[in-house]
């Protein structure tokens, strides 16, 4: 397997663009691209823009074509509501359908955007899905941002609709969501011509005569709609993203690469078959949400679960192992804040002996940096392949990752870049270094799934990622080579913290508390201190 990875990295490094246009072909295009990219005229890459495709014909109807139509897509699960439910392909397929019918007559068309501020619950899949049919923009905001920043967001994306729900369920109380799209509504400058709303049987949402229009009975009565074919470069979506500085950045992600990048990833980066089952338990609000609660499994002819509980407390530190048993679940993607959670309440795994979890293969975490400790216990506890991988909302998908069993692992590296990835250090003046050595991250190529722009301000996009260090990627993150190869996130640059001189990564004085067994989390922060320039606040 080493070798097989050795071998498929070089074939990429020979000729990298042809390497993804071999990729492309995995995946069915209404008019196959003829180029793996195009430049514009900043020199930018437009990755398979003369292709043609639909990213929910790719998620959906292509698998009922080929006769899947009864095979499971979409298991909710929601401890919170005490509700579990299926889809099939082709259930999702027709809910789908009639939603973009719905949104169609309403006048939503390619390249219009739709905000979706909603819980984890199925209307929120078949929402983003449904945009993807019309070639729409969707754009989630998370279900936990208050009334100011989804105005904001409001605002820079200016939807035609905004979908929502008249409410969230958490442990112990109820979130109604509708009272606070509205107060967002009445701040924003930007007039949204209409609201979706699904009601929940937990909170009845009032309804703006006019603007407001009930989900369900709105849906049923609805005509189902074709998928519409985009060019490979067009958008599919928006997600902000916190800038260290000013307001949200919307990070603009195309169709063509994206839709490459989750089939790939699906296979490579999670060893997956089609028809097994994938989990990531993580929020639709969020990067790992777009791409593999909703898009990757489903490109892949997977099932997807969408978990509407948490780790601990739905009912206790079992609740993820419950999940694996009861639909045989193949692989679990979560972030190691969550199995902190989970190993704090249950420090000797009992939950995961309760459950038969024979099922599980992998389990995959990203999102932060992996602490050794809690690798160890996952490893020790679970006897699973612990697979640690890297990338962000910008990257759209994996880029530094093991490989399932092809590249043998070290405990807190991320090990080495996925085939058709060009990683690079570089030193605070931007001289690359070469072979072992601790430096900034930048990608030095661009790669499909790559952000396109930040929305509505291509400046921004440049400034922020591509100016200070020569064209190349910037990832905002600090990283150590070792002598074999492997990458070792250290942290965002931004979270080093000099005190007396030396360069502290607040990640690595965070995992030596969490490594105590009392320990869940812990935050270290600096302040001003008259001597050593920098002292340290640590929050357990
Ligand atoms: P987000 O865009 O919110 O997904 O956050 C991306 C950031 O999370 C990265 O820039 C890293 O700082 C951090 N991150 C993601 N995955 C890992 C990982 N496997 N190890 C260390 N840090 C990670």
């Amino acid at each position: 397997m080493a070798g097989e990875y050795q071998q498929q990295y070089q074939q990429f490094q020979r000729d990298p663009g042809q390497f993804w246009l071999e990729q492309s072909k995995r995946i069915p295009w209404f008019k196959e691209p003829s180029a793996p990219y195009q430049y514009d005229d900043n020199d930018f890459y437009h990755w398979f823009a003369d292709g043609q495709l639909n990213t929910c014909y790719l998620a959906l109807d292509q698998h009922v074509e080929a006769g899947y139509g009864d095979q499971t897509a979409l298991i909710y699960d929601s401890p919170v509501t005490n509700t579990k439910q299926q889809y099939t392909y082709g259930e999702l397929q027709t809910q789908v359908a009639k939603f973009a019918g719905l949104m169609q007559s309403l006048g939503v068309s390619k390249g219009d955007r739709v905000i979706i501020y909603m819980p984890m619950i199925p209307q929120a899949v078949i929402g983003m899905l449904a945009c993807a049919r019309l070639g729409a923009i969707h754009s989630v905001v998370f279900g936990g941002f208050a009334p100011h920043e989804l105005a904001v967001r409001i605002d820079d994306a200016k939807p035609k609709l905004v979908l929502t729900a008249s409410c969230g369920v958490e442990i112990n109380h109820v979130i109604e969501y509708k009272p606070l799209l509205d107060e967002a509504l009445e701040n924003a400058q930007h007039t949204v011509e209409h609201c979706i709303v699904f009601q929940r049987e937990q909170a009845i949402a009032e309804m703006q005569d006019g603007r407001d229009i009930d989900w369900q009975s709105a849906s049923d009565a609805a005509s189902s709609v074709d998928a519409v074919p985009v060019a490979g470069d067009d958008p599919l979506y928006i997600l902000y993203t916190s800038g260290t500085t000013g307001t949200p950045k919307g990070v603009v992600r195309e169709n063509g690469g994206h839709a490459v990048a989750m089939h790939y990833s699906m296979e490579t980066v999670y060893g997956m078959k089609p028809g097994e089952i994938f989990w990531a338990a993580s929020d639709i609000g969020w990067v790992v949400g777009h791409s593999y609660i909703v898009y990757a499994p489903l490109i892949y002819r997977c099932a997807t679960v969408l978990y509407e509980g948490k780790p601990i407390r739905t009912p206790d530190a079992s609740a993820f192992w419950r999940v694996v048993e009861d639909y045989k679940v193949t692989a679990l993607f979560s972030a190691p804040t969550a199995f902190r959670a989970i190993k704090k309440e249950d420090p000797t795994a009992e939950g995961f002996k309760q459950y038969d979890t024979s099922s599980l293969k992998r389990l995959f975490l990203a999102g932060e940096r992996l602490d050794p400790p809690t690798y160890e216990w996952l490893k020790d506890n679970t006897g699973l392949p612990v697979l640690d991988h890297w990338w962000q909302t910008e990257t759209g998908g994996i880029l530094i990752a093991p490989q399932t069993g092809a590249i043998p692992l070290k405990p807190g590296s991320a090990t080495k870049p996925f085939y058709g990835i060009k990683p690079c250090l570089v030193d605070k003046d931007g001289k690359e270094i070469k072979g072992a050595g601790e430096g900034r991250l930048c990608i030095s190529q661009s790669w499909p799934g790559q952000m396109r722009t930040v929305y509505g301000d291509h400046q921004r996009f440049i400034d922020t990622y591509f100016s200070q260090f020569d064209g190349k990627y910037f990832t905002g993150d600090g990283c150590r080579r070792d002598k074999d190869g492997y990458y070792w996130i250290t942290g965002r640059v931004d979270d080093v913290i000099i005190v007396s001189g030396h360069n502290l990564g607040t990640a690595e004085i965070e995992s030596a508390f969490v490594a105590h067994p009392k320990v869940a989390e812990a935050a270290v922060v600096g302040y001003p201190h008259d001597i050593k320039g920098n002292g340290l606040y640590c929050y357990v």
